[in-house]
């Protein structure tokens, strides 16, 4: 969502202590027309939370979620590579064909 920055402040708070955060202190991970994920991490608790913010029918929605990824581990999961359908075929073949214990996997 292509919106400043400073316009997405008012509508993000902490999900623990409440409090508004700084623009210091978010990272913009993703971005298109209508979505926009921040990581942020609050001044007042120190928690790091996920804020996706969205563009609907009624209005700007945001969303909070608590995560311990680090901005920079943040900034990583969102520039991987995406799974691919042939992957996923994959590991469901081969679970298929899998005799073994989930021990294994530990
Ligand atoms: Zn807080």
């Amino acid at each position: 969502m292509k919106m400043p920055l400073e316009n997405l402040q008012s509508v993000v708070r902490c999900p623990v202590c409440n409090k508004k955060y700084r623009m210091t202190k978010m990272l913009v991970l993703d971005e298109d027309d209508k979505r926009t994920t921040l990581h942020i991490t609050c001044e007042g608790c120190g928690a790091a939370s996920m804020v996706f913010i969205s563009m609907g029918q009624f209005g700007v929605v945001s969303l909070g979620l608590l995560t311990d990824l680090k901005q920079n581990e943040a900034r990583q999961v969102f520039q991987g590579e995406a799974i691919s359908s042939d992957q996923v075929i994959e590991a469901h073949q081969f679970l298929k064909q899998y005799t073994g214990g989930v021990e294994e996997f530990i």
